[in-house]
């Protein structure tokens, strides 16, 4: 039977329409008031949502609701409770006020705070966020929520993206004002996050330790055919991955997800899919329960959804791509450069503004996609390089040259591109050209930040881009705001030239795969903070923390929480990494490697007993695979040690540094004689499916 989609799209969800129906007509004016302009919302007010939601709820068979929140664990959180509430004679009644519903709070003593409550209170508390709507999951009504220390400090991830969203809009408020345009009175950020996931048989994932502790494969010979052909990318869905799509997109769309495009990825088992945009909160908390159902979704079809940025070696990894714009009440896109971009004056303040925020603060672009798994791509030529730069095609930088050099700017006659079929119609060509390898894009109407990885939250770089942006809005204000508005139009020409020539270092709309970009950005002074541990400790310099904490962002013990968060999960991961290696290593290869040889050895025996055998070929692969039996357990054993070494280490700083430098190599050189290894050992002997089997059944 046909579904109908329109009424099954956020059929889960108590979103505007379900609101204005359920609500008494004042009450809804109120809470609308509030999701607008972000202002107190009264107890009153507050109890008779409730009420609505509740009814809601249980029409749509919820028994439940929990405050769903983020912490810094890169998981979302819940704790459901159950609408019961007993009255005389045993008996219940399903209640809810607007107290539950406005306020909770979960015995936080077990998330990470970065020492934040060693010196606070113990308890946190969870405050509803009434701008992302209340949903229906499993039967649970689900209510976004903000969590913070009694002491109002964030323990969370949406906290400072709200802040940071409500600093921008009133910077760019502030500018726009200024330039006469009076009717806009905030601004929203929006953000449209592109996702990229791997997906494998759930009996083959089962039998592979690493996938299960770590979400990657610590081991694994590469099969004969890899991505080189290409042939996967937007190829043709198998039927049981496009099931899974389509289940996906249902389960998506039910809960008001606006999932629009899917396809096949670059890499075999490799997949997308893309939202359509929204407001950068929504579409933060959007991500996060897209990630969840992916892999709900995926059980029920016996596969797993790998969210992991780097599954398997020597394919391209999955990343997120970012895509960011600001839009004015009045519905502006800041960052569409209208039909004559010299002639724009306010796109091109907003676009210096963003250009100026990305040079300033790249260290921060950087570390907000740190991650040690997002470490396996970025600078591996798959995915952007670790150096920040931006992209902006050549009609701008020609723009941005001409302002520079004070010529005119001669806009381009349109190329018409020539399809070669003459049944295709003729199309202009997008002014933005494509460029996959830059970290920062322009594209057309927005900024796509694609050194994201696969499994964060988008929250962090969001936080970033905001901030930073606000900040170069500031100083472009104080530049600008005892022009009179007959002088403006010069002053901001001047302001744009000189914005030029300070931050076009970090332009570039080149290759960002070759060395000699590597050169080239390090003789232009961008830096190149290639790995966790060298991008984290700008998170705690003073040029940045002065900017979180001037745009009330975090606060200086916030930041250092992050940082010690941030350095301490990066210990741990590869903490696991390690022992998983050691153990997959010891108890399911090693004893397959001997158990080969083994055979390899009586196989000899047997033969050069029945007659003059001399069995020189045998006798090599077992010379071979002896060796390497050696190797690895060496090898094994000195992981181990280091292992041990890294635990002793106090300085979380110096721990990072540790893993990074000792334990990764140690695990990459036991990996690469393992999986050389492997290729001469039939695949009967290995306890666990190989890349073969992992990366084509589907
Ligand atoms: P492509 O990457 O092929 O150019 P689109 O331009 O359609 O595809 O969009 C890619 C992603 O960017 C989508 O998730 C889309 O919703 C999002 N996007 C489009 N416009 C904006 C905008 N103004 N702000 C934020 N995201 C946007
Ligand atoms: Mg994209």
């Amino acid at each position: 039977m046909e579904k109908n989609i329109p009424e099954l799209y956020g059929s889960l969800v108590f979103n505007d329409k379900i609101m204005r129906e359920k609500l008494p007509k004042d009450i809804y004016k109120a809470l609308r008031k509030t999701i607008k302009n972000n202002t107190h919302l009264e107890l009153d007010v507050a109890n008779s949502v409730a009420v609505a939601m509740k009814e809601w709820a249980i029409e749509n068979g919820a028994t439940h609701f929990t405050h769903w929140f983020q912490p810094m664990t890169g998981f979302t959180a819940e704790k459901h409770d159950s609408f019961i509430s007993p009255i005389e004679n045993g008996e219940i009644i399903m209640d809810f006020s607007g107290k539950e519903l406005v306020k909770g709070e979960p015995d936080a003593s077990s998330f990470p705070s970065g020492g934040l409550r060693a010196t606070f209170e113990a308890r946190g508390y969870t405050a509803w966020d009434p701008t992302s709507p209340a949903f229906i999951k499993d039967g649970t009504l689900y209510i976004p929520t903000a969590f913070c220390s009694y002491n109002g400090e964030a323990l969370d991830k949406k906290t400072p993206l709200l802040r940071s969203m409500e600093t921008l809009s009133k910077e760019a408020t502030k500018i726009l004002n200024l330039l006469g345009q009076t009717e806009v009175t905030s601004i929203s950020t929006t953000v449209g996050a592109e996702q990229e996931y791997f997906l494998v048989d759930k009996d083959l994932y089962k039998k592979r330790t690493d996938l299960i502790f770590t979400g990657r494969t610590l081991l694994g010979a590469k099969p004969p055919k890899g991505q080189e052909m290409e042939d996967h990318y937007f190829g043709a869905l198998k039927p049981r991955v496009s099931a899974y799509m389509h289940d996906l997109d249902e389960e998506l769309w039910k809960l008001g997800i606006p999932a629009k495009t899917k396809h096949n990825e670059v890499a075999p088992a490799q997949h997308e899919l893309a939202p359509i945009f929204d407001t950068a909160n929504i579409a933060v908390d959007h991500n996060q329960l897209t990630m969840e159902i992916m892999k709900k979704v995926a059980e029920k079809h016996n596969l797993v959804c790998l969210l992991h940025e780097k599954p398997f070696d020597g394919i391209n990894g999955s990343g997120k791509h970012n895509n960011w714009s600001m839009t004015t009440n009045t519905d502006v896109n800041l960052l569409d450069p209208g039909h004559t971009p010299a002639e724009n004056t306010q796109f091109l303040i907003f676009l210096m503004a963003v250009i100026k925020a990305v040079d300033e603060y790249s260290d921060l672009m950087r570390l907000s996609v740190a991650s040690a798994g997002n470490d396996h791509r970025l600078g591996a030529n798959e995915a952007p390089p670790a150096i920040v730069s931006i992209f902006l095609g050549d009609e701008l930088t020609a723009v941005l040259d001409s302002i520079e050099n004070g010529t005119f700017f001669q806009e381009q006659k349109k190329i018409q591109m020539e399809t070669g079929a003459s049944v295709l119609p003729h199309f202009t060509k997008d002014t933005t050209d494509r460029n996959r390898t830059s970290p920062f894009a322009f594209t057309g109407n927005k900024f796509e930040f694609r050194m994201l990885g696969s499994s964060a939250s988008v929250a962090g770089p969001n936080i970033v881009i905001n901030t930073a942006v606000a900040e170069a809005l500031a100083r472009f204000y104080d530049e600008l705001k005892d022009t009179k508005p007959e002088d403006m139009e010069n002053e901001v020409h001047e302001l744009v030239k000189r914005a030029i020539v300070k931050h076009k270092k970090v332009i570039f709309n080149g290759n960002g795969y070759t060395d000699e970009w590597v050169k080239e950005a390090e003789n232009r002074g961008l830096l190149n903070l290639t790995s966790t541990p060298d991008a984290l400790p700008c998170f705690i310099t003073k040029k940045n923390i002065d900017l979180f904490t001037s745009h009330g962002i975090y606060t200086e013990s916030e930041i250092y929480s992050r940082y010690e968060i941030l350095l301490e999960n990066y210990c741990k991961t590869l903490h696991i990494e390690a022992k998983t290696l050691k153990d997959m290593v010891t108890t399911d290869f090693l004893p397959a490697l001997m158990k080969y040889t083994d055979s390899l050895a009586q196989s000899i025996q047997l033969k050069k007993s029945i007659g003059d055998f001399a069995c020189n070929a045998q006798t090599k692969l077992l010379k071979t695979l002896a060796e390497s039996y050696e190797s690895i357990y060496t090898l094994e054993e000195k992981l181990e040690a280091d292992t041990a070494t890294a635990e002793g280490i106090q300085d979380t700083l110096e721990a990072a540094k540790y893993y990074q430098s000792t334990i990764l190599s140690d695990m990459e050189e036991l990996r690469t004689v393992a999986d050389k290894a492997e290729e001469y050992l039939p695949a009967s002997f290995l306890p666990y499916p190989n890349y073969k089997e992992l990366l084509f059944s589907i």
